[in-house]
């Protein structure tokens, strides 16, 4: 017998679930788009926007998603056969360092593996070796969606300057914006950008850039901003259509509008990021719990050791045997979709069907959080998983605020 009929939840980290209101919003017939309410509502969503990454500088929306984002970052501030340094902790540096190449960008890898954070000091060392300042930007996935690990950007900015080192810092928060904390200009990040279809839970379809005045300057110098990726003319334009360089994604703006309306004017963009920081404590108190030390370390465990470097967006998992038969059994049984483990292990290794990850981005509330948690306890005990007992009084104690 199936349980999933009903609610369905969505757990996968991207697209991740959208909000009655945000589709409501949307369905309307299509609008006027050269005057009236849709231009006053784009140029409203430009400083809610900005408040979200947490800069007084420059935001663009592009028509496109993250691989549309990396591409327009990397346009705008390099010219053909630039360097540039890609610490890596999971797939998510892999794709955007290929896109760089396929631009005609030289990259350079710095690889920390799938389960530790980056070094800032290794990328400090590598910048202190550029003495004569090839290395034009440091490409940093603040969270990367494949191992869940998060990037200390502002000890990496620290590096850098320590390092009296010119290089641009990127930052891909495809994953963090609108979960994990995230200040941009505190932070000293010169290029951030983020897709619409996670933490702002909007449909995929549109991606912002943001900019300081450094990478401005690093723009005059690029030669790789075809007419549609250049975020000159996108930026603060005089005329409206300039924003998106033709025709806008009409009813995607209102369901930003939506959103945004909801993040940063009803509960606040830092009860947003603590609202992600409860859910995710409940989730990985319930994991520690879980977890099987009882087979070689071979059993359930979190990929990430180290808490500090967790995301509140997405955990990533490994479940030896049984991480693909776990998440088709959330999937057939509890109506519970979680993600596919991404990049972890090579094709044909024992360890290909060990993993899944667990979305909790965007729309994610405690009762949500509850049932996905409570839907793997139910499958781990369908599949005959070991794991440990107490996990769901954990993540309630959490989540009760009387953690232990
Ligand atoms: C989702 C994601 C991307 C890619 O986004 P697409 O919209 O699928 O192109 C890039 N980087 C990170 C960190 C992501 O989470």
């Amino acid at each position: 017998m199936s349980l999933s009929h009903g609610p369905q939840t969505l757990a996968i980290p991207g697209p991740s679930i959208i909000p009655d209101r945000v589709l409501r919003a949307m369905h309307r017939p299509s609008p006027n788009i050269y005057v009236g309410p849709l231009v006053d509502l784009t140029h409203s969503l430009i400083p809610d926007l900005k408040t979200v990454a947490q800069t007084d500088h420059n935001a663009t929306i592009y028509i496109g998603n993250g691989h549309a984002a990396w591409e327009a970052s990397l346009a705008n501030t390099h010219a053909k056969g630039d360097l540039v340094l890609v610490p890596r902790t999971g797939t998510f540096a892999d794709g955007w360092a290929e896109v760089a190449r396929c631009m005609g960008i030289r990259t350079e890898m710095l690889d920390f593996g799938n389960r530790d954070a980056m070094d800032p000091a290794a990328i400090g060392q590598r910048l202190r070796e550029d003495t004569g300042h090839e290395i034009k930007s440091v490409l940093c996935v603040h969270v990367d969606t494949s191992s869940s690990i998060k990037a200390d950007l502002k000890a990496i900015r620290a590096e850098i300057d320590a390092a009296g080192h010119p290089a641009l810092l990127h930052a891909d928060c495809m994953a963090s914006l609108g979960c994990d904390e995230m200040r941009m200009d505190d932070w000293g990040v010169d290029v951030a950008f983020a897709g619409c279809q996670k933490g702002l839970m909007t449909p995929a379809g549109m991606a912002f850039v943001f900019y300081n005045d450094r990478a401005a300057k690093a723009r005059e110098r690029s030669d790789l901003a075809t007419f549609y990726w250049d975020w000159t003319p996108r930026t603060d334009p005089e005329i409206y259509f300039r924003y998106f360089q033709g025709t806008g994604p009409t009813h995607h703006l209102y369901g930003l509008r939506e959103s945004l309306d909801m993040i940063v004017h009803e509960e606040g963009i830092e009860n947003v990021w603590t609202r992600h920081a409860t859910l995710a404590a409940a989730l990985h108190a319930a994991f520690d719990r879980w977890e099987d030390h009882g087979t070689n370390g071979a059993g359930l465990e979190l990929n990430v050791r180290d808490p500090a470097i967790r995301s509140n967006a997405v955990t990533s998992v490994r479940l030896p045997e049984h991480g693909t038969d776990l998440r088709m059994w959330c999937e057939d049984h509890m109506g519970l979709t979680l993600g596919i483990g991404l990049g972890m292990a090579p094709n044909g290794d024992r360890m290909t069907n060990g993993f899944f990850r667990v979305g909790h981005m965007g729309h994610v509330s405690g009762h949500s959080m509850l049932g996905t948690l409570a839907s793997i306890d139910a499958g781990l005990k369908a599949l005959n998983v070991p794991h440990g007992t107490g996990a769901l009084e954990a993540a309630s104690a959490v989540i009760a605020g009387k953690d232990r």
